[in-house]
């Protein structure tokens, strides 16, 4: 299982994530990128089939804004 999601503090914008990995990452109107596939709660198991472009993505942001997990972040959140 793999997790997803965008901080939105630190990204600066870059566009390079939504060019590697289209299917996950999407900007709003800001130009800040976000997990489209579920709104960038990192809480929808990313399907396998993409697990390339997010390893891609994850990679080459500069920022390290795309934070991964194996676990949904939600549930982080509420064990913590
Ligand atoms: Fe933001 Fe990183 Fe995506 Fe660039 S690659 S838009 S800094 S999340």
């Amino acid at each position: 299982t793999l997790y997803t999601f965008v901080n939105q503090d630190t990204c600066i914008a870059c566009g390079a994530c939504g060019a590697n990995a289209p299917d996950i990452f999407n900007y709003n109107e800001m130009g800040v990128a976000y997990n489209l596939l579920d709104n960038n709660q990192g809480t929808l198991n990313i399907p396998k089939a993409l697990h390339d472009d997010l390893e891609d993505a994850y990679e080459g942001c500069p920022t390290e804004s795309i934070k991964l997990s194996k676990i949904p972040f939600n549930s982080r959140y509420i064990n913590s």
